[in-house]
């Protein structure tokens, strides 16, 4: 390894201490959010927190985490001991909190392969009469790292649109006072964007047919009668937010004229997918490897082979077995472009090629492969990996960790007394429960972890380039954060806690990693749940 590389790992090393405090600093300002009466005994804590925090930050350069938290103790040190949090300077340091929140999702870190990603979290708006469920719900989406505000005036809602627009507004339908005035507001807000806002409404009087069809016409993509499910409201809000990051596709173009390779290339780059080109059907092998395309483009006749060749050799490969094949050609002899088709191609495309034909065809073929793709490799309730996925990816993971030197941990999580869940409260309240700790564990853990459910309420992580302390203590947090959740049920709450084993990889195999884990996890349980424990070497 040579000195850059080795900077640059350690420089990752100790980013990861400082998000980490980062995470301390917003978890205890959401601890006092929550208990708005215990608020002063917060403020030492959050002070000592920052101050902590700006520490790390300007010992390991992180400018940014540095300035935020530089701001929030300047802040704090306006909050006299002993006394509640004045509304305005509340305010400011929420909007401290975001800007730290901003630069902390564990999702944005620093990609480990290089790229990093944003995830930004824009806001949810509760506009709904009843302001204390209006705050309930907010603790409740805070808990899943939503920042959300409630209003209680059109106006101040409508004023609040313009600045920021929202992930989704909760609605109350007759919110403003009379019948109808919240749809009416609606109505008047969508004319100002090009894309809709998606809407939750809710009533707790009026569900009728004209109501819920007005709504709906207005971006209404949910109707709450007579009562807001927050697990629900939940996971319809991760949706929305699912479908604004939805992942370029990755096409691999196979052309011998470089034109009109060049041509396909901005066609599809400027749609947002991501192309890669070749001109030499010699390099096809290199490129599947390394590309790992989700829809392949072929010419149709190329000198040295035809395109047919070339795809009867992509079908013999298991992995590229069900990426989509699209051929490219002039040919306008149906016979032909049947043969072709039964030789592995799923698309025809005729030269010259209409752009817009062209992506409609890729979106559609790409959406299918995807959506086949995701039967194959995810479970269903809660969308994670599921169990045999997972033990390949932990397979892949081994053999990255081998060749890099890399650390690498295991962990395996099963909810506690799921059984008396299910009995006392019945199973669909079972399943939100397995739904909403998913979510949880998308949530809090790095993109680069990959989350399973490994079996009926077991779930397995797989921790990349990390050290059993950190595993620990990661998990920890999770676990204490998930304890506090408060677990709706009609109209009780209920709160779920879940036991954690984790082993570290030592040069073993994937088996033998996963049952260390497992009698981490037996020992666990045995030691009272409610805990995370280490395997023994
Ligand atoms: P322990 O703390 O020892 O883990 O106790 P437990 O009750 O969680 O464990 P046990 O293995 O006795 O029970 C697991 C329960 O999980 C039994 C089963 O009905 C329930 N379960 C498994 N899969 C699902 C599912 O998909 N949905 C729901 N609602 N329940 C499930
Ligand atoms: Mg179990
Ligand atoms: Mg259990």
């Amino acid at each position: 390894m040579n000195d850059e590389n080795q900077k640059e790992k350690l420089r990752l090393h100790f980013a990861r201490r400082v998000t980490t405090q980062a995470r301390v600093v917003l978890d205890t300002w959401q601890k006092m959010r929550a208990h708005p009466d215990g608020a002063p005994a917060f403020r030492n804590d959050l002070s000592a927190a920052a101050e902590k925090l700006v520490r790390y930050a300007q010992r390991f350069e992180m400018e940014k985490h540095a300035i935020a938290g530089q701001r929030l103790v300047e802040l704090l040190v306006r909050w006299s001991a002993d006394t509640s949090l004045e509304p305005t300077l509340m305010d400011e340091l929420q909007a401290a909190m975001d800007a730290l929140n901003q630069s902390t999702q564990r999702r944005a870190d620093q990609d480990e392969t290089g790229s990093p990603r944003t995830f930004r979290r824009t806001p949810v708006y509760v506009a709904i009469s009843n302001m204390e469920m209006a705050s309930r719900l907010i603790k409740q989406l805070e808990f899943f790292g939503f920042r959300a505000s409630a209003f209680d005036t059109q106006e101040s809602l409508v004023e609040a649109c313009a600045l920021h627009k929202p992930e989704t507004i909760l609605m109350d339908v007759n919110f403003g006072g009379t019948a109808n005035a919240g749809i009416a507001t609606v109505e008047k807000l969508q004319g100002r964007h090009d894309t809709p806002i998606p809407i939750v409404f809710m009533s707790d009087e009026d569900g009728t047919i004209q109501t819920r069809l007005r709504a709906s016409r207005c971006g209404g993509e949910e109707f709450f009668y007579p009562a807001v499910d927050p697990g629900q409201l939940i996971e319809k809000i991760e949706t929305y937010t699912h479908g604004n990051t939805v992942e370029p596709y990755r096409v691999l173009v196979l052309d011998d004229s470089r034109a009109q390779a060049k041509f396909m290339e901005t066609v599809l780059k400027k749609a947002g997918m991501t192309a890669h080109i070749i001109t030499d059907p010699m390099q096809i092998i290199t490129a599947l490897e390394s590309f790992a395309p989700e829809i392949i483009i072929l010419d149709m006749y190329m000198p040295g082979c035809t395109g047919m060749e070339i795809a009867r050799v992509i079908r013999q490969q298991d992995r590229f077995h069900s990426v989509p094949i699209i051929y490219l050609s002039a040919e306008d002899d149906v016979s032909k472009q049947l043969h072709a088709m039964s030789l592995g191609g799923d698309d025809f495309l005729t030269k010259p090629i209409d752009p817009k034909h062209l992506i409609a065809t890729i979106h559609n073929r790409g959406r299918r492969a995807r959506s086949l793709l995701a039967l194959m490799i995810r479970d269903s309730l809660t969308g994670l990996y599921n169990h045999t996925h997972t033990l390949y990816l932990l397979d892949q993971e081994i053999v990255k960790a081998r060749q890099k030197g890399h650390s690498l941990c295991f962990a395996m999580l099963d909810i506690d007394y799921f059984k008396k869940v299910n009995d006392t409260f019945g199973h669909p309240i079972g399943d939100r429960v397995l739904r909403s700790l998913s979510m949880f564990l998308k949530q809090r853990l790095r993109k680069t972890d990959h989350i399973g459910r490994y079996g009926g309420e077991e779930f397995a992580i797989i921790l990349p380039d990390t050290r059993e302390s950190d595993a620990r203590s990661v998990l920890n947090e999770i676990r204490e954060r998930f304890s506090e959740l408060l677990q709706p049920a009609g109209d009780r709450e209920f709160n779920v806690t879940f036991s954690s084993g984790v082993a570290c990889w030592q040069d073993d195999s994937s088996q033998a990693l996963c049952e260390r884990a497992d009698r981490a996890l037996y020992n666990a349980k045995a030691q009272g749940r409610n805990c995370v424990i280490a395997a023994e070497d």
